[in-house]
């Protein structure tokens, strides 16, 4: 990231006087555009995702946010300030503030009292797949980092045989204060990095942080036929579980993004094609755009708008059947517009020579109009 920091605000495309849920839907948003996992190897992707996630976990803490508001990026202590300390947690731990974000947890969670031999936690894992991925399915690599505590040093970063002792910075608090001028800030304990410890010889295997980051990755088969917030259970790919327990489940939970062209209705595909007046009119031959590529399709004469035609079986398969759905094409008649002179005159000419004829719909309208007020 560039030394010169965007403005969070602006990062988040956010108002200033944006209310904690807009705040959390613009993260939402940006971090599911630009997850590492839907943007492999892309590092300006990688630097706006951080960048966003940065801003995200400022705003949506009301203190920091009211430094930030009041003394921008130096309030919080420019370059050296680090965004995720204090989320909720004891140091910089960017996966766990990732998983509060997401909610990765259905129930339970990491952290509370368990028994021997207990499941692990199920995991929530949010995808987001193409229209036509969701159409016809797919199978999707997922990477999942996960931390476990070092085996080395059974997670207390000391070295093993020996074991931390209280940070004489801070006192075993985590944190110092920090006085300048008339305000005050809380930052975490330079020395300990805010977990209060301090370790004469860190494990080298963990460099002293007591977990290991691990990633795993895992392909989820993606049936033909989902839709918006279907649910994917892989069963027995969540966390660890205890005490050899048995492990939790992982729920993979869809967003299909929407199309350019379609919009599903259950099973169908809805498409709207514009047509001219004199296509209408005199009937046409022509391509439309289906989810299997371009198809004829024949306008009749005297087409109104509005009309549905209906191509069956171009639409989205029926999830575990072996049926597909239509494709409805609403018609739109369009008006023609900037007529020039030599349009006008033929069109004036074709309204002088049709007479009533020319709208049979709007004859029999006048009619019965006539009928009641005469
Ligand atoms: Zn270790
Ligand atoms: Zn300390």
């Amino acid at each position: 990231m560039s030394d010169e920091k965007r403005d969070y605000y602006e990062v988040l495309g956010v108002d200033r006087s944006a209310g904690e849920r807009e705040i959390k839907s613009a993260y939402r948003k940006l971090a599911l555009r630009y997850h590492p996992d839907k943007n492999p190897g892309d590092k300006t992707a990688e630097e706006k995702f951080k960048e966003a996630s940065e801003a995200y976990a400022v705003l949506a803490d009301p203190d920091k946010r009211a430094t930030y508001d009041r003394f921008g990026h130096q309030g919080l202590g420019g370059a050296n300030f680090d965004p995720f300390a204090g989320f909720g947690f004891g140091g910089a731990d960017f996966g766990d503030f990732f998983n509060q974000v997401f909610g990765e947890f259905f129930g339970g969670g990491r952290g509370r009292g368990r028994g021997r031999g207990q499941r692990g936690s199920d995991l929530r894992y949010n995808l987001t797949i193409e229209f036509k991925e969701a159409a016809f399915g797919c199978k999707k690599e997922l990477t999942i980092p996960r931390l476990e505590p070092c085996e080395a040093c059974g997670g207390s970063g000391a070295k093993a045989g020996t074991s931390p002792q209280t940070c004489p910075s801070c006192n075993g608090l985590g944190e110092v204060r920090l006085t300048q001028g008339f305000f005050s800030i809380v930052r975490p304990c330079p020395s300990c990095g805010g977990s209060g410890r301090h370790i004469a010889t860190p494990c080298p295997e963990c460099a002293g942080r007591g977990r290991r980051e691990v990633t795993r990755t895992l392909v989820v088969d993606i049936p033909a036929g989902v839709s918006d917030a279907t649910r994917i259970r892989m069963s027995g790919a969540g966390e660890p579980g205890l005490q050899g327990g048995p492990p939790g489940d992982l729920f993979v939970v869809l967003a299909v993004e929407p199309h350019p062209i379609f919009e599903r209705d259950d099973n169908d595909v809805v498409c709207e094609l514009p047509i001219s007046f004199p296509q209408a009119a005199l009937g046409a031959e022509l391509q439309v755009p289906t989810l299997d590529g371009m198809e004829p399709i024949k306008i009749p004469a005297g087409t109104q708008n509005g009309k549905v035609i209906k191509l069956r079986g171009k639409g989205v398969p029926m999830l575990h059947r072996d049926r597909r759905g239509d494709q409805l094409v609403r018609v739109v008649v369009e008006t023609p517009t900037k007529l020039n002179a030599e349009q006008r005159a033929l069109l004036e000419k074709f309204a002088e020579i049709s007479g009533d004829a020319i709208s049979p719909a709007s004859k029999s309208f006048f009619d019965k109009v006539r009928e009641l007020f005469e």
